[in-house]
């Protein structure tokens, strides 16, 4: 719905493709998985698809209704369900829709055989259990579930793993190792890597890569930015400044009074809350940015507003624009920064997008970036 209300996100198609074609240049001996699950991390999963449409070499989400959906609006590459099937029916859309399935337990196993006619090829990813303790066979289920699998010839088999800690400090080591020992003597193609090990573990880039945040312009690594991994953010959300008060020494601000002006203060209330997604956790000193100035949040966030040092931009007043995160016409504000000051991951404020905040495309954003 289109709302007078001034809060808005933008997204940048153009980023999204520049995102994934660096993947892509960081793997440049595999194919690449755009994973648009969750909505695409909150920009619209057919804002994303449309953006990869001519260059994605295939899309993984989740749900087996989006793969159909997908589809159906002629989407001929490979789609990766990432949590395989969940019915009988999803198992018969497997096969009639041509998706890659995920396969991480002998239940699901069963299901598959029970459920389908393996007449034509049907592309199954093993998962693997090499340490995350989510999803995945372990060495005994794995051994059964290739004795099942050997009487349906039609399937083409790739092995996969996820790792827990590609962009931290114990990496990838242990659990390639445990790949290494759980596939054998495999051959055939494999999966391994997240944005964090495309971009840190060139080891693991294997036949096909999973490029998710890294899609969207955010660092999968804490301690590294975005901008520096030549990241181009894809998600602007921006708002404006809707009320501004004038406080003196000792005034306070927002619910708590948690912050306390310790000298004459010019404050901007942003039509944003946690209500369009904003975090509520962030504390006073989060950075934002009016008129393309960085400062800083006061006070708690509320359901439907914040408020914002407007002490050194005097010029802004009712009607300033102002960049929560990402980049905007108010300025530059990396959502790292913003997750960072909240106790959180940019994944996270990128998928809590509230349905209420409207969203466009940023079509000016190959001109105006740098
Ligand atoms: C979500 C997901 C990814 C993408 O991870 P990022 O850290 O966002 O790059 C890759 N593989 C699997 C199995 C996933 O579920």
């Amino acid at each position: 719905m289109k709302t007078s209300r001034p809060i808005r996100a933008r997204i940048a198609p153009a980023a999204i493709l520049h995102n994934y074609q660096l993947a892509r240049r960081q793997a440049p001996q595999a194919k690449a998985w755009a994973v648009v699950k969750a909505n695409a991390y909150g920009h619209g999963q057919w804002r994303a698809v449309e953006a990869l449409r001519g260059e994605a070499d295939g899309f993984a989400l989740l749900e087996c209704e989006n793969a159909i959906v997908l589809r159906e609006a002629g989407i001929t590459q490979p789609i990766l369900l990432l949590e395989g099937v969940f019915s009988a029916r999803d198992v018969r859309a497997v096969i009639e829709h041509r998706l890659t399935c995920v396969v991480h337990c002998l239940e699901q196993l069963e299901l598959l055989v029970r459920n389908g006619q393996f007449t034509t090829p049907v592309a199954l990813y093993l998962k693997l259990n090499t340490g995350m303790n989510r999803l995945g066979f372990t060495p005994e289920t794995l051994a059964k579930a290739w004795g099942i699998l050997q009487q349906l010839p039609q399937v083409d088999v790739t092995l996969m793993t996820h790792f827990a800690d590609a962009d931290g400090e114990r990496g990838v080591s242990e659990q390639l190792e445990r790949f290494h020992q759980m596939a054998g003597d495999w051959r055939g193609p494999v999966s391994l890597a997240n944005s964090a090990a495309i971009l840190r573990h060139p080891q693991t880039h294997g036949d096909w890569v999973r490029p998710g945040i890294m899609l969207y312009g955010a660092s999968p690594f804490a301690e590294r930015s975005a901008e520096s991994l030549g990241l181009q953010p894809a998600m602007a959300l921006e708002s404006a400044i809707i009320g501004v008060q004038d406080l003196v020494a000792g005034d306070r601000v927002g619910y708590g009074g948690t912050f306390t002006a310790d000298r004459p203060m010019r404050i901007g209330v942003v039509a944003c809350g946690y209500a369009d997604g904003y975090p509520r956790h962030a504390p006073s000193g989060t950075p934002i940015a009016v008129m393309g100035k960085r400062t800083k949040t006061v006070g708690r966030v509320s359901m439907d507003m914040l408020a914002c040092d407007l002490s050194d931009i005097p010029e802004a007043g009712i009607g300033a624009p102002v960049t929560l995160w990402g980049e905007g016409i108010a300025g530059s504000v990396p959502a790292d920064e913003v997750a960072t000051a909240a106790g959180t991951i940019a994944y996270e404020l990128f998928c809590a997008l509230a349905p209420r905040v409207p969203v466009g495309l940023d079509d000016t954003a190959t001109v105006t970036r740098k």
